[in-house]
């Protein structure tokens, strides 16, 4: 990766070849209607491919072949372990595939080359080799009963499971949500964000040559409103696992109600804290929060849009990060220098410049950034763009922007510092940045999240689980937690003679 420049990655993606039918039964297919829609690059609105426009109809078929692959026991059945040799060996493949996976996922969501290669794939390939290498290790249980009877409590894969996921994290979600949902023998069918099928469909052909069963996994494109709805309101769907917005978490647990009372599991969106003591490495602590924002373009369900800095430091912290910015500028995706690139498209694009006209009627400051760039491009491009003098009461501290957008307000007392955190509907993620370790801890346990992060923002691995707090969600991805959201737990009880 480090020797590759812009003109190798160009040359890669010259050479693509880009899939959009949808994958259904190991096999790749046409919507049932033929019809497409075409997914865009979003760093200069071209068209990428045409992508099968699945529908309700093709969703039916869909489980009625993952539930046909399901009863037949041909991957349900199969022992732990030998389901771990399949998932290292899609791991491995997706990991020789990473040059191609990458391109194909700058293309599709505009996101730095850099980032999706040492990002996105890289993760996904360690999603997939972690929980095929957990799942023969996991041990069922027996529980504590007098010497005539043995009580096992097993854990039994849902069924057929549906995933719906969004555009800002692609490969990533997505093998958040297969690795542990395939680990534990469900048959899954994936909704990829209309936006950017293209990866999914992609690894899906590369799990077949992996040896997962035809009927196992389906990837099905299409739109939200109506393939997504008929999923989710579909009686013979065991589980339903999302990441998305708030306001579709909300009506898809309603979905659930209405029809089969399917598991749902949901991770949402975010307002995060990013906390700031005047005793913090500064210096580290101005670059993450920079980073914290800024990163996919703002993007990110976990973004550190509220900088609460200890009023003592606030005007030179400001300073510190305000200078951080230019290194954010947008840039073309595909040069491996560029740190942020476009938003996702049209629509995000004036959300997010609507909030800035929120911003400046709520009387905020705007300290820098708020205006388009790279008009000639064809993509949607924002600068970075900071708020100062911000009170946690203004919309732009209380409403996900999803776009490059920090707010930026002050505390003096630590519990002060906290209460602003925790005044918000959302508890995804955070961070708090001290070197009193008091403090820090205090602090962080403090804060209603999910993810809280001391002297870090973005950290965590595969081996920790990542989900929300209040309207953030109630589902947990990564980790042995993970299998949880897949599994029923079962009583089996014995009495001997
Ligand atoms: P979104 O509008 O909620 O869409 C997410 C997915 O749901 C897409 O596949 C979408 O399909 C589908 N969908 C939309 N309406 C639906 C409906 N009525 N029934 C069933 N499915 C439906 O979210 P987004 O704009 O793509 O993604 C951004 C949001 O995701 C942000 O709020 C962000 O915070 C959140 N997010 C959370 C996490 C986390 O782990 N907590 C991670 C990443 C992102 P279409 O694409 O066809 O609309």
């Amino acid at each position: 990766m480090a020797t590759k420049m812009l003109s190798d990655w160009e040359a890669e993606a010259a050479q693509l070849h880009i899939e959009g039918r949808a994958f259904i039964n190991g096999r790749l297919t046409e919507a049932l209607s033929g019809q497409t829609r075409p997914t865009v690059n979003p760093a200069n609105g071209q068209k990428l491919a045409d992508v099968a426009n699945c529908g309700p109809e093709d969703a039916d078929a869909a489980v009625r072949i993952a539930r046909a692959a399901f009863e037949s026991g041909i991957w349900s059945g199969q022992s732990p372990g030998d389901r771990k040799m399949v998932l290292v060996r899609w791991a491995e493949l997706i990991e020789a595939a990473m040059p191609e996976l990458a391109v194909l996922e700058t293309l599709d969501v505009g996101k730095p080359i850099s980032d999706t290669y040492n990002g996105d794939v890289a993760s996904a390939v360690r999603t997939i080799r972690w929980s095929g290498e957990a799942i023969d290790k996991v041990y069922d249980e027996i529980s504590p009963t007098s010497s005539d009877s043995l009580a096992l409590i097993q854990r039994l894969p849902l069924g057929v499971v549906a995933a719906i996921v969004p555009w800002n994290f692609p490969l990533t979600t997505t093998a958040w949500k297969l690795a542990p949902s395939l680990a534990t023998g469900n048959s899954v069918i994936l909704k990829p964000a209309s936006n950017t099928p293209l990866s999914a469909i992609r690894i899906a052909q590369l799990a077949t040559e992996a040896g997962l069963p035809d009927g196992v996994l389906q990837v099905l494109p299409g739109p939200g409103g109506s393939l997504g709805k008929h999923l989710a309101m579909h009686m013979d769907i065991d589980g339903l696992t999302f990441t998305g917005s708030t306001a579709v978490g909300k009506q898809l647990m309603q979905y659930s109600g209405q029809s089969n009372l399917k598991r749902t599991f949901l991770e949402l969106g975010g307002k995060s804290p990013n906390i700031v003591f005047a005793d913090a490495n500064l210096e580290k602590a101005a670059a993450y929060a920079a980073s914290a924002v800024f990163y996919n373009c703002g993007q990110t369900c976990t973004a550190g849009t509220r900088l609460i800095v200890e009023e003592k430091i606030r005007e030179g912290f400001l300073d510190m990060v305000v200078a951080r910015t230019k290194a954010w500028m947008p840039g073309n995706p595909m040069d491996p220098s560029t740190k942020m690139g476009p938003m996702i498209d049209q629509d995000q694009y004036q959300t997010v410049a609507d909030y800035v006209e929120v911003g400046r009627n709520e009387n905020a400051e705007l300290v820098c950034g708020g205006n388009q760039t790279l008009e000639n491009s064809g993509g949607y491009f924002l600068e970075p763009t900071i708020f100062a003098g911000v009170d946690n009461k203004m919309r732009i501290a209380q409403e996900e922007i999803f776009g490059p957008v920090m707010s930026v307000l002050s505390f003096t007392k630590p519990e002060e510092a906290v209460q602003i955190a925790n005044d918000s509907i959302y508890g995804l993620a955070g961070a708090v940045w001290s070197n009193d370790i008091n403090t820090a801890h205090k602090v962080a346990r403090a804060v209603r999240v999910g993810t809280m992060g001391i002297n870090n923002y973005f950290g965590g691995d595969i081996t920790v689980p990542f989900g929300g707090f209040k309207q953030s969600g109630n589902g947990r991805d990564k980790s042995i937690h993970a299998f949880d959201d897949y599994t029923e737990l079962k009583t089996t009880w014995i009495e001997f003679d």
